[in-house]
């Protein structure tokens, strides 16, 4: 009988398992199946998951075997269910089963590490702290104390979400005899009391608890329609049922304000998952969901992938959000991977924005979702904003602001509230132009202009990180006239600055909030007092700043001439986000939009009937042109120094392809180039691309699995770094 061995996926872009032999004096067998091992690979050692058995000597070829160096897990790792939902992802995006593993496990888990322990550990007050309550002074070991004597004791976690930098006041409490660690059990949080459900709001939650196992829903709510405490309802249900729930968000800022907003009102401790995370605390909210000890989990786009062995509840806040697709290695997109883990768990999956995506919104046509709309703002007294269309053309602006936006800042600023200027481009200005031969600053790595920086003195390209000194005269023609074009933040800034000296000014973008929390101390920075936050799309999503009552968007220009097919839909969930930061208190918020096309139509529909009517013009004219979410797309990219190389891989490609697919036809398969990129030379390299389309998702499928393995085998493919990207929703 042949001797079995170990199929092992290593995270590497293979199309097949390596084959390893057991470890001497060990066999193979289905108990290895899951598990992790440390395999020899070349001179090093690498970390990965038993897939499957196969037989030595099996190939024709027979190689000599290596054997594994390590066992790391008794057990399987992953829920079975989530090793289906990996299998599923690896089919679905392409990508070799190693690779998706990698991408969904926390990194100590990924490099072989033990799951860490779990935390029993809990902190209460000695008898001496009790008595020495009322003589504590004011800080933060008094704080705790407070907490602590409030609870009767706290687990660590629930003191992680509750009071962070609690550690260095216990340890000063215990160093005084106040305060002891305990291992007993610890009594539920205290939780405060919320608004009472609406009717529309109730009505949403018994719709999604009426049906049992997997349904899936979206939530159509304006902001500040309540779809928050929406979700915090279900959550609080599905606690009760003794199951787990799963909330993902968009961005590393927004989880804060929500994991604050959700402790307040849980019972347990809420579990965070995202990228401003130590290592080890993602591993340690991974484990605790998968031990089951963790029953409620808020994260960004890698917390799809957080085993749910008593799952009820999947949450998808702002679905519409594009940074739930990844943009490099596995390309997946959280929100459908929610929807097939949804089916796979049985539970209700609830997808919520105020501007649903336009993939939603078809699923709501072919019912695959159930829609609930939430059509107005929950708070008593908050209304909409008004808006207000500001005509560019013929206008003297001052740093592209025109007199009727700064006299509007100036008007809010004197009834003390605050306001937010928009600018979708950070530095200084996008480009440094020479004004006697046009002459302006290209990257030399890069198809895009340099932007500039430092209020003018510096060169930064945004796409590569190339920099450069400004230089003092045109290298082209000499001339001194070089001047910077167009606005960036920074010198939105500078110019609100000059015209409100007295103001306080708030500058929000990716170069102010890179330190940790960075964006939650800038937000914090005006506090309740009066002044203005300049800022990027960081500054348009989902927080909510009560005394903020203006909003202005500095040029909706670019975004109405883009190439984007999908530049209308984005251009609209923009506004109708920068909207919703204004007036969401009990004051009237006000939105003004310059522009030098007043009567786009997209703006005509945005302002006749809101996102919805745009969303829905722009659906119909997807259909009629036959673009997602009506056709379904997938994009081969390659790189190299030389175009010609990235286009030589293509070309074999798609021959490949059409090899093995068969020919174009209308509702079957079809193919777009090879083409160079948008941006067609990035750090040096020249990127290529090549277009699949077809009517019907299984035709592309069908076709890539067919033209995968031979892809890889090319002699073309050595040339070039290439990958495919499934749904891409960035042509870039
Ligand atoms: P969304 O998530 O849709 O933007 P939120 O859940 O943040 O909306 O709610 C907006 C505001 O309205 C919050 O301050 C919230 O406390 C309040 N709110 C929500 N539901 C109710 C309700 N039923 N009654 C009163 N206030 C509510
Ligand atoms: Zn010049
Ligand atoms: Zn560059």
């Amino acid at each position: 009988m042949p001797e079995l061995t170990l199929q092992v996926a290593l995270p590497r872009p293979l199309p097949r398992p390596f084959d390893y032999l057991p470890p001497p004096g060990q066999v193979a067998d289905a108990g290895w199946i899951g598990c992790r091992v440390r395999v020899p690979l070349g001179r090093g050692s690498e970390v990965a998951p038993v897939v499957g058995l196969g037989e030595a000597g099996a190939a024709d070829a027979p190689r000599r075997l290596r054997p594994v160096l390590e066992r790391l897990d008794a057990a399987p790792l992953l829920t079975p269910e989530l090793e289906a939902c990996l299998r599923f992802a690896s089919r679905y995006y392409h990508a070799p089963f190693g690779e998706v593993w990698a991408t969904a496990l926390p990194g100590p888990l990924r490099a072989g590490e033990p799951l860490p322990e779990p935390r029993h550990r809990g902190w209460r007050l000695t008898e001496a702290g009790r008595q020495a309550l009322g003589t504590l002074r004011e800080g933060r070991p008094r704080a705790l104390a407070l907490v602590l004597a409030e609870a009767g004791g706290l687990a660590e976690a629930a003191l992680d979400a509750r009071l962070p930098g609690w550690r260095e006041a216990a340890r000063r409490l215990a160093a005084r005899g106040l305060a002891e660690r305990t291992e007993a059990a610890l009594a539920p949080l205290p939780v405060a009391g919320t608004p009472p459900l609406n009717a529309a709001q109730q009505a949403v939650v018994e719709a999604v608890r009426a049906q049992p196992g997997f349904t899936a829903h979206l939530l159509d709510g304006v902001t500040g329609s309540g779809k928050t405490e929406v979700y915090l309802e279900l959550i609080r249900r599905c606690l009760a049922e003794g199951r787990q729930a799963l909330l993902l968000v968009p961005e590393i800022g927004l989880t804060a304000q929500t994991i604050a907003r959700l402790q307040r009102g849980l019972p347990v401790p809420v579990q965070a998952l995202h990228s401003g995370l130590a290592d080890g605390e993602r591993a340690r909210a991974w484990t605790a969901m998968r031990r089951g000890e963790g029953r409620v989990l808020v994260g960004t786009r890698s917390a799809v992938f957080t085993p749910l062995p008593e799952a009820g509840l999947i949450v998808v806040d702002e679905e519409h959000d594009t940074s739930y697709k990844q943009q490099d290695g596995i390309r997946y997109h959280a929100r459908d991977l929610a929807l097939f883990r949804g089916r796979q768990l049985g539970v209700p999956v609830l997808l919520g924005s105020a501007t649903p995506s336009l993939e939603s919104l078809r699923g709501v046509q072919t019912g695959r979702l159930q829609r609930h709309g939430l059509p107005q703002r929950a708070r008593p007294g908050a209304s909409a904003p008004t808006v207000r269309v500001l005509d560019l053309r013929k206008r003297r602006l001052e740093a592209g602001l025109s007199g009727e936006l700064l006299d509007a800042i100036e008007a809010t600023l004197a009834r003390g509230e605050q306001a937010l200027v928009f600018r979708n481009r950070r530095g200084y200005a996008p480009v440094l132009l020479c004004h006697d031969c046009g002459w302006s600053t290209p990257c030399p790595r890069c198809d895009a202009p340099l932007t500039v920086h430092a209020g003018g003195r510096r060169l930064v390209c945004h796409h590569c990180g190339h920099r450069a000194a400004r230089p003092l005269a045109c290298p082209d023609c000499g001339s001194l006239a070089l001047q910077p074009q167009g606005q960036g933040t920074e010198r939105l800034e500078e110019a609100l600055a000059a015209r409100f000296p007295e103001a306080r000014i708030v500058r929000v973008d990716r170069d102010t909030t890179a330190v940790k929390n960075g964006l939650a101390k800038k937000l914090a920075e005006l506090g309740g007092g009066p002044g203005i936050y300049v800022g990027t799309q960081m500054l348009a999503k989902g927080h909510d700043l009560p005394r903020l009552t203006l909003a202005a968007v500095v040029s909706l220009d670019e975004s109405l001439f883009s190439a984007d097919f999908r530049a209308g839909e984005r251009l609209g969930q923009l506004l109708v986000q920068v909207a919703g930061r204004a007036g969401r208190a009990d004051r009237p918020g006000q939105l003004l939009l310059q522009t030098h096309h007043p009567e786009h139509p997209w703006l005509a529909l945005l302002l006749s009937g809101g996102y919805a009517a745009l969303a829905a013009t722009l659906l119909a004219e997807r259909e009629a042109a036959a673009l997602p979410p009506f056709a379904h797309w997938a994009l081969l990219r390659a790189e190299a120094r030389e175009a010609s190389a990235a286009s030589a891989f293509l070309e074999a490609a798609r021959d490949h392809l059409r090899a093995v697919a068969g020919s174009e036809t209308p509702d079957g398969l079809g193919w777009a180039g090879p083409l160079p990129a948008p941006m067609a030379r990035r750090a040096g390299l020249a990127r290529m691309q090549l277009l699949l389309r077809a009517g019907r998702r299984e035709a592309l499928q069908a076709a890539l699995a067919r033209a995968m393995p031979g892809w890889y085998a090319l002699p073309e493919a050595r040339r070039v770094r290439w990958s495919i990207d499934i749904d891409p929703i960035d042509l870039y």
